[in-house]
């Protein structure tokens, strides 16, 4: 930064100098879209002239894992296509974000900069620093509220705390609504600086996956950036939302909105989606019931936010600290098995394939595998959310985090660590056909639904008429469920004995 302190009278005259004539940079982060995003409006706003920039910067906690990296490679050469059509290039740079940043700004003399907050502690460092460095150089920073319905700090508890159990945070936050009346409207055109500032090329940044293309089957079913997520929330309230509160525990079905990944990226707002489900429900298009258990699933969301802002070692610690204790087992081999969809339990099996075939998991399914992981395997809850990190395109830290510490028992408003799922009765009761089972263990394909679920109990005829050989072309299971349970329930005792 070459400016002296805004303070000085004479930097003051430059800062004006510099104020009427001058770009504002507008930060993409996780708010890739162009429609109620605040920052950006606000930007625009301004009167001048915008450079909108998205960095990447690998060196920072928790960066992207894989299947993030390939929709964010998508979600960036979609924004880059709408900013194009509103008038502005879209700067891509690489690096240390607060140098870089620093290093634009300097470059082309902005007076001011624009962003939408984020909230793990690792983030705001990062954005605290770089405001308060800025705003000494008199560069003027502003902040938003771009991707919550409400900042954690707004929804407290009667005391003035913060929430730890869902039911009130809810209610709470039902009570108060979005922060905004209505979403800002889509931005459609944006005054550019005359020359564009350079910008690195999405391909050289190479994130997509090559050899192997393991991200191959992901076209067939995702649509990264703003118009795939509003077609998205559109096809499901045209139809989905109906079935919403009874069959959203259904993986055979395509009952839930499949917008975690857009909302993950921002490229839609929980504020749009609010009020766009809200317009349907006031339009009689569709019921209040189904309508208001889709948008406390949109809660769940903000509460994992709001744990995560107060709760920063979320990510890494038990929330519980008896869990720090647990014991669990180092067993690499049994984590592979559970990657790869090879434990013999079809119903985990479906799940962590679905997961590495199309970069996402039905919610109920995540739950039994992690479950699984977990309390059967014995496995630390943190391996799990690694492998999640890596390879769901909704990899979020906030979601990711509150739920694999809900499953494990050990974070706040958690299910009970006793409540351990069995997968064979879980899978008869959510994939009662089979179907779902069938479509992602294709050795099964053949196998009744009477005994799809736990084929070692099927008379050898029907294997041998379903071709299934077990222990040859599908696993015997890698262990028995009834004693694994006894396993975890003697580890929990020992931890409360402590
Ligand atoms: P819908 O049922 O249509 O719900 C709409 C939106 O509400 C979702 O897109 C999501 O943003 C939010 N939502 C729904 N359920 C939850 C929930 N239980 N917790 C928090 N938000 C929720 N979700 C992620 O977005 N990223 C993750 O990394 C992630 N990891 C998870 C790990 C485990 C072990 C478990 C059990 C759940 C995880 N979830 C995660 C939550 C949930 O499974 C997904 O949000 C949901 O399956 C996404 O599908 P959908 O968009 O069709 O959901």
């Amino acid at each position: 930064m070459n400016s002296g302190p805004a303070t000085d009278p004479e930097n003051l005259e430059f800062r004006n100098i510099r104020m009427s004539k001058t770009p504002a940079i507008l930060w993409f982060r996780n708010d890739l879209r162009i429609e109620d995003n605040p920052a950006l409006f606000a930007a625009r706003e301004s009167g001048h002239p915008v450079i909108p920039v998205f960095i990447l910067d690998d060196n920072i906690e928790h960066a992207p894992g894989g299947a993030n990296r390939w929709w964010l490679h998508h979600s960036l050469a979609s924004l880059a296509s709408d900013l194009e059509k509103a008038g502005v290039k879209l700067i891509l740079r690489r690096g240390d974000s607060k140098k870089v940043l620093h290093g634009l700004v300097d470059e082309t003399q902005a007076s001011q900069v624009f962003w939408n907050r984020r909230y793990h502690n690792s983030q705001i460092e990062i954005d605290k620093a770089l405001k308060s460095e800025l705003t000494d150089h008199g560069v003027s920073v502003e902040t938003f509220n771009g991707n919550l319905l409400r900042e954690p700090w707004e929804v407290k508890t009667g005391s003035g705390g913060s929430y730890r159990v869902y039911t009130p945070f809810w209610k709470s936050l039902r009570a108060m609504g979005p922060a905004r009346n209505e979403p800002l409207p889509r931005i459609r055109k944006i005054n550019s600086p005359d020359a564009a500032p350079k910008s690195d090329k999405l391909t050289s940044w190479r994130l997509l996956p090559s050899k192997p293309d393991w991200a191959s089957e992901f076209p067939t079913e995702w649509t990264p950036g703003e118009q795939g997520a509003r077609d998205r929330l559109n096809d499901f309230l045209n139809e989905p939302v109906a079935h919403y509160s009874d069959g959203r525990n259904r993986p055979d079905f395509d009952y839930t909105s499949k917008l975690s990944p857009h909302l993950a990226f921002g490229e839609i707002s929980p504020t749009k989606i609010w009020h766009v489900t809200q317009d349907r429900i006031a339009s009689g298009e569709i019921t209040q019931s189904s309508a208001e258990k889709f948008l406390s699933e949109i809660a769940w969301r903000e509460f994992s936010y709001n744990l995560l802002f107060y709760n920063h070692q979320m990510p890494t610690t038990p929330l519980r600290s008896e869990f720090a204790n647990y014991p669990w087992r180092n067993d690499e081999q049994a984590l592979v098995a559970w990657q790869k969809g090879q434990t013999g339990y079809p119903i985990i099996d479906a799940g962590m394939r679905q997961l590495w075939r199309t970069g996402w998991m039905h919610n109920r399914v995540r739950m039994i595998v992690a479950s699984f992981l977990i309390k059967d395997m014995l496995i630390n809850w943190q391996d799990g959310a690694e492998w999640f990190w890596d390879t769901l395109v909704d990899a979020d830290l906030a979601n990711n985090s509150a739920s694999w510490q809900w499953v494990a028992g050990c974070g706040a408003d958690a299910a009970p660590y006793f409540r351990i799922f069995n997968p064979v009765t879980q899978g008869e009761k959510f994939d009662p056909n089979g179907d779902y089972v069938r479509k992602y263990v294709p050795e099964l394909a053949k196998m009744p639904a009477k005994y799809i679920h736990a084929p070692w109990k099927a008379p050898q005829e029907i294997l041998e008429k379903a071709n299934v050989s077990l222990g040859k072309n599908y696993q015997k299971p890698f262990l028995d469920h009834s004693q694994a349970r006894q396993r975890a329930l003697d580890g929990y005792a020992k931890i409360r004995q402590n």
